[in-house]
C-alpha cells in the first residue's frame, strides 16, 4: 500500500482514481466520506487519499498522476502563499493554511 495522491477537492482525487483504474493500477480512495462540513475546510489529514494497493505500481502511477497535473497546469503558474509555502499551480488553495490564491 503507498499512498500516491491527496488533495482537498473529492472531484480531481476521483478522477486520479479512475485514470489509475483505467491503466489497470489498483487502488482504493481513503477518506472518502469524512470530508467537510459545509463552509468548513477539512483539516489535511481529512483530506481523500488515493492509496495504490501494489506498490509495483508505483512508478507508473506517479508517471500518471504527473502527467494529469501538466495536462491542469498549463495555463496557471505555481505561486506563493502568504504563509511562505510554494504552491503547485494546480492547487486554488494553500494545502498548509488554507488561504485561498490571490489573484
Ligand atoms: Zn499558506
Amino acid at each position: 500500500m503507498h499512498k500516491v495522491y491527496t488533495c482537498d477537492n473529492i472531484m480531481l482525487a476521483g478522477l486520479v482514481k479512475s485514470r489509475l483504474e483505467g491503466s489497470g493500477i489498483a487502488c482504493i480512495m481513503k477518506n472518502e466520506s469524512l470530508t467537510g462540513g459545509i463552509g468548513e475546510l477539512p483539516p489535511i489529514e481529512c483530506w481523500p487519499e488515493i492509496w495504490i494497493t501494489d506498490d509495483s505500481d508505483l512508478s507508473m502511477a506517479e508517471r500518471i498522476i504527473e502527467s494529469m497535473r501538466n495536462l491542469s497546469t498549463a495555463n496557471s503558474s505555481p505561486w506563493q502563499c502568504r504563509c511562505g509555502e510554494a504552491i503547485e499551480a494546480q492547487f486554488t488553495q494553500c494545502w498548509k493554511c488554507g488561504r485561498e490564491r490571490p489573484d
